[in-house]
């Protein structure tokens, strides 16, 4: 029998691409299906992003570039977090990745010893666990449900740090919940890292442009400049541009800390795409405004989502504040289909209604689904009265 490492039978693999791979099993075997579990946007890459792909390409921009990303790229970076964010940084404080999904994982291995604790406020992006554990780290969950809006309060920070802990990961707005924190909920968190000045926090912003709430955009370093030398800002053009494809994200942070993320991007990947990054500077210096109609589309899906899974029998859901999830709790619909583990109700729904949905526990919160409203009104509609029927 195969023997395969430790390190990668403790991990699982995307419970999200699991459920999209299940969904499309079922579509090629003939069923209909409707599958709401997808993470990424379902516009097309704006035409001028394109456009500077198909440029780079006839101009021979086809080589290796420098690992950490090419000088144009980052200089559209540290543009975009000066004028969006007003934080500063110089080209060695910036790493280019294949994605914010490598940006993460370059952090974790840079960043942590075995048995080094990264608290991980749930629901979570599925990834952070399991890339925290191929590093040999121990995920600390802390739960939330919609009496704080599914996010953390100083108290419960302050009790999930100990002496151990390395890193706290903050996402706003939140893949799965949609839910975004403002500046006096960061500020409150702020006070508490100050007090342990051995701790970092990761902030991924990924979601930072899909947003619609009556606050602006804040991140813990936005509101507390004190936490500059331990904070790592993590974005990317996947979400924002729709661009999942293209694989680029980014790291802006200490230039100790980019540098070591750097050697190991060095020694597994190399730089990104060169194509892709001529692409992503394009968005960046193109700014925002090919952004708004998808935007315009999101908070529409978003305010019908909402409204019909409230009147689902047993569903029950908060408005999200961006991104482009709704994180129904299903608790009492499961109580009534007497079912105990969402994971059971979700392949439920799929087999009984073809509608696919990710179960909570996948993000560290049994009881809910996520449903990823990046499809049109039409489906979403069709969705919700299969599910109706279903639950009736
Ligand atoms: N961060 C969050 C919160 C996400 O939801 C995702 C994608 O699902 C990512 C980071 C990574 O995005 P990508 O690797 O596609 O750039």
């Amino acid at each position: 029998d195969l023997q395969l490492s430790d390190r990668v039978n403790q991990i699982k693999p995307s419970p999200t691409l699991a459920v999209t791979n299940r969904a499309a099993e079922l579509k090629a075997a003939g069923k209909d299906i409707i599958g709401l579990g997808a993470g990424e946007p379902d516009f097309d890459t704006p035409e001028h992003i394109k456009q500077a792909a198909v440029e780079a390409i006839n101009n021979g921009f086809t080589k290796y570039t420098a690992v950490d990303g090419t000088p144009g790229l980052k200089k559209a970076i540290i543009n975009k977090l000066q004028k969006d964010n007003g934080l500063s940084y110089e080209a060695n404080q910036i790493l280019v990745s294949c994605g914010g999904k490598q940006s993460f994982f370059n952090l974790s291995l840079a960043l942590l010893n075995p048995g080094d604790e990264v608290v991980i406020p749930a629901p979570y992006w599925v990834s952070y666990p399991d890339m925290v554990l191929i590093a040999e780290g121990v995920p600390v969950v802390i739960e939330t449900d919609e009496s704080t809006r599914f996010k953390i309060t100083a108290e419960q920070l302050d009790a999930a740090i100990t002496d151990k802990t390395r890193l706290v990961v903050l996402n706003s707005p939140s893949n799965p919940s949609g839910v975004a924190y403002t500046a006096d909920e960061l500020r409150a968190l702020a006070e508490v890292l100050k007090k342990y000045p051995n701790v970092m926090v990761a902030t991924d912003d990924m979601y930072e442009y899909i947003w619609w709430a009556d606050f602006a955009f804040e991140n813990i370093l936005t509101v507390c400049p004190e936490l500059y030398d331990r904070t790592i800002v993590l974005n990317g053009v996947s979400k924002a541009y729709s661009m999942t494809g293209w694989r680029i994200g980014y790291a802006a942070g200490p230039a100790k800390l980019i540098g070591a993320m750097k050697k190991i991007q060095s020694q597994s990947t190399s730089n990104p795409t060169s194509i892709s990054q001529v692409a992503a500077e394009a968005a960046l210096n193109g700014g925002r405004d090919c952004v708004t109609p998808m935007v315009t589309a999101f908070k529409e899906r978003h305010d019908y989502l909402i409204k019909a899974l409230n009147e689902l029998p047993g569903f029950s859901c908060i408005e999200g504040d961006g991104a482009f999830y709704a994180f129904p709790s299903v608790k009492e619909a499961m109580k009534k289909a007497g079912i105990e583990s969402d994971v059971e109700f979700a392949e439920k729904l799929l087999n009984e209604t073809g509608v696919a949905l990710v179960p909570g526990s996948a993000f560290g919160a049994p009881g809910y689904m996520r449903l990823s409203f990046a499809t049109s009104l039409d489906v979403l509609k069709d969705a919700i009265s299969r599910l109706d029927k279903a639950l009736a």
